[in-house]
């Protein structure tokens, strides 16, 4: 692509799309939509166009206060707990066959919202949310808790065990590149601990979040289980992080934020999980078929247009394919076409906001002034909507800030290697921990590099499989605790453990 690439123009949205994105600006909270204290309002953005399609409400304190004090309340007089387990796992099965019945709307809307292509959505975003809810609704009837056996007392003088409970009341606060994903990855385990819950989507990408709430009450949910707000993060995020009343904060977003949370979550001491972000190294040996590591190291980076926090944004090739590798990268980039999120022949959406575009574009140049080489990209498709081309730099030095920082674009940076310690030593060479991929057919050195590399998630041939049945997490500054699987649920529960002499 070039300066003078045009993408084409977004097509006419749906009329179910076209009334979700009229619906007036209200909270969920209790059961109920409700009206905000005051009458300040956000935009709906879509990226495609840059142009104002909604408003939503930007949450005041005091409505922060209604959505905690409605959760608080479902929590402690156990209207949630209270439930037999296959009840509680049966309202979220229902929650996830709902989302489903409506799918094609909910995928049409993330497309709008965010600017991914709807075609992506529909095959793997949707599907994800509603497999993350039937994954984590099982665990509300095989959570369970222990029996032992004190060390020091003669047997039988005691009866312990150890009970597994809720944490209470969690807030949620998720990002705008995966909306419906990351919403569901949030609520589903919350329930299935038995956990009330205050949701808040990004101010970039409310709109799915709210059509979700819209399912709740037919879900079967009791009011105050399930609680949806949305607003800005400096105000409405921060007071549910230092809201006495609530018990856990759950986070996903930049480094930045997540340390800021965590800090402003201490002075309650609240359970706080975080999944932050990445730099994430693509490590290929020569062994490799050449062409098809190249495909899967441009799905790597290109998927979401690099907005994902696993993104491969480090290629690290030996030296021997390094040319041909990138040749094949820079191919297969090709096939990335650029355009609206609702035309079907689009393969990469815009990035989701101006603020985003203004980011990738002058890291881009920041990598251009360090003496970086463009082999294919580096320009923004003139179109009205917050668009970039999928980017290719090499002749990169590791103290760069292409190198050292998340750009969360579709921008990658490729350098050579001669031996494994090397490469080990560079793609461990970051202050980020969150994921790492290794392609070879190698099994010694594929199992050396596995062990070697300093992330939450290591792949193998392969690079961004991630599934509600293993645990998710970050290394290093990437993260704190681990979502998905029983780790999963277990982070939304406390240990108590209970000795009783006979
Ligand atoms: P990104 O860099 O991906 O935009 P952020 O980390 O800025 O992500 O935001 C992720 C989420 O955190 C959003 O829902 C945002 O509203 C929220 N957020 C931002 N700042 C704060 C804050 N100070 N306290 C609580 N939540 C915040």
């Amino acid at each position: 692509m070039n300066e003078m690439t045009r993408v084409s123009a977004q097509p006419a949205y749906s009329d179910a799309a076209s009334k979700a994105l009229a619906r007036a600006p209200k909270l969920f909270i209790g059961g109920e939509w409700v009206e905000s204290t005051h009458d300040r309002t956000l935009p709906v953005i879509d990226p495609s166009t840059g142009r104002e399609i909604g408003r939503f409400v930007d949450a005041s304190d005091a409505d922060v206060d209604r959505a905690v004090a409605a959760a608080r309340q479902a929590f402690d007089d156990g209207r949630w707990t209270g439930l037999p387990p296959i009840v509680r796992e049966s309202m979220i099965h229902k929650l996830a066959d709902l989302i489903e019945r409506h799918a094609d709307e909910f995928a049409e809307l993330e497309a709008i919202d965010n600017g991914k292509p709807k075609t992506i959505a529909a095959a793997l975003d949707i599907p994800a949310a509603v497999g993350m809810l039937h994954y984590m609704a099982g665990w509300t009837t095989k959570l369970g808790g222990e029996t032992m056996a004190p060390m020091a007392a003669p047997n039988g003088a005691f009866h312990a065990y150890v009970r597994r409970e809720p944490a209470g009341v969690a807030a949620q606060i998720v990002p705008w590149n995966f909306p419906m994903i990351m919403a569901t990855l949030k609520i589903a385990p919350a329930l299935a601990a038995g956990c009330t819950l205050v949701l808040k989507p990004a101010e970039q990408t409310s709109v799915t979040a709210l059509r979700l709430a819209d399912l709740v009450n037919e879900a079967g949910f009791p009011a105050g289980v399930i609680n949806i707000i949305t607003g800005n993060g400096h105000t409405a995020g921060d007071r549910l992080v230092r809201h006495p009343d609530v018990d856990k904060i759950a986070f996903t977003g930049s480094t930045e934020i997540g340390k800021l949370i965590n800090k402003n979550a201490t002075d309650t001491l609240k359970r706080v999980t975080l999944e932050l972000g990445g730099k994430s190294p693509v490590v290929v040996l020569p062994d490799v078929d050449v062409a098809a590591t190249a495909g899967g190291a441009a799905s790597a980076i290109f998927f979401n247009a690099g907005q994902v926090c696993v993104a491969g944004s480090r290629i690290y090739a030996h030296r021997d394919i390094f040319d041909k590798l990138i040749e094949g990268v820079a191919e297969a980039a090709k096939g990335w076409t650029v355009g609206p999120s609702l035309d079907p022949a689009t393969r990469m959406g815009p990035l989701v906001s101006d603020e985003q575009h203004a980011r990738v574009m002058d890291y881009i140049d920041q990598g251009k002034k360090a003496g970086a080489s463009i082999v294919t990209g580096g320009d923004a498709p003139s179109h009205e909507g917050y668009f970039v081309s999928p980017t290719i730099m090499v002749d990169v030095k590791p103290e760069m800030s292409v190198v050292r920082e998340e750009i969360f674009g579709p921008v990658v940076v490729a350098q050579r290697f001669d031996d494994l310690d090397e490469v080990a030593r560079e793609a461990n060479n970051t202050s980020y921990g969150l994921a790492a991929s290794v392609w070879t057919r190698d099994v010694s050195a594929m199992h050396k590099m596995c062990a070697e590399l300093k992330a939450g998630t290591v792949w193998g041939n392969c690079h961004m499989m991630i599934d509600p049945a293993l645990p998710f997490g970050g290394f290093k500054q990437s993260g704190l605790g681990r979502e998905q699987a029983r780790q999963g649920v277990e982070a939304y529960t406390e240990l108590k453990t209970v000795i009783i002499a006979l």
